[in-house]
């Protein structure tokens, strides 16, 4: 009997958050058939845009994780998504900038990989 007198009493002030809810809109959206646009600063997806990179390694170094392998032999990077803590210190320390990170998030995968950047040959210039 405490309780609902108790109930009762609080109602009144539930009164106008009820109204409020009511008459606005609803907080969240429809997930998944309805997307929120992501945060600009957003630490999603990194790419390699090997055009400049010098494969100095720098990059390989500074990642916490080792999710980084520069081959110099073979003028590839090798990324393994699944390590990266997505801490960003290779894409700020590139001295050419050479990594982007996007907005973009990796989908949920049930098999391991890494990704591959490759440095396409740049022909010798004829003298
Ligand atoms: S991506 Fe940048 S830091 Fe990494 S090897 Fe290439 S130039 Fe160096
Ligand atoms: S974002 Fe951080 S963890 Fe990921 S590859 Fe770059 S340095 Fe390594």
């Amino acid at each position: 009997m405490y309780f609902l007198h108790r109930e009762v009493k609080i109602m009144p002030w539930m009164i106008p958050t009820v109204l409020k809810n009511l008459f606005s809109g609803p907080a969240t959206v429809k997930y998944p058939f309805e997307k929120k646009d992501p945060v600009p600063e957003m630490r999603g997806k990194l790419t390699w845009d090997m055009t400049n990179c010098d494969l100095c390694h720098d990059c390989e170094r500074l990642c916490p994780v080792g999710a980084i392998v520069v081959d110099e032999e073979q003028k590839k990077i090798t990324y393994d998504p699944f390590l990266c803590i997505y801490c960003r210190k290779c894409a700020e320390n590139c001295f050419h900038k050479c990594i982007v990170v996007s907005v973009e998030y990796h989908e949920p995968n049930v098999k391991k990989g890494t990704l591959v950047f490759e440095k396409e040959e740049v022909p010798a210039e004829i003298t």
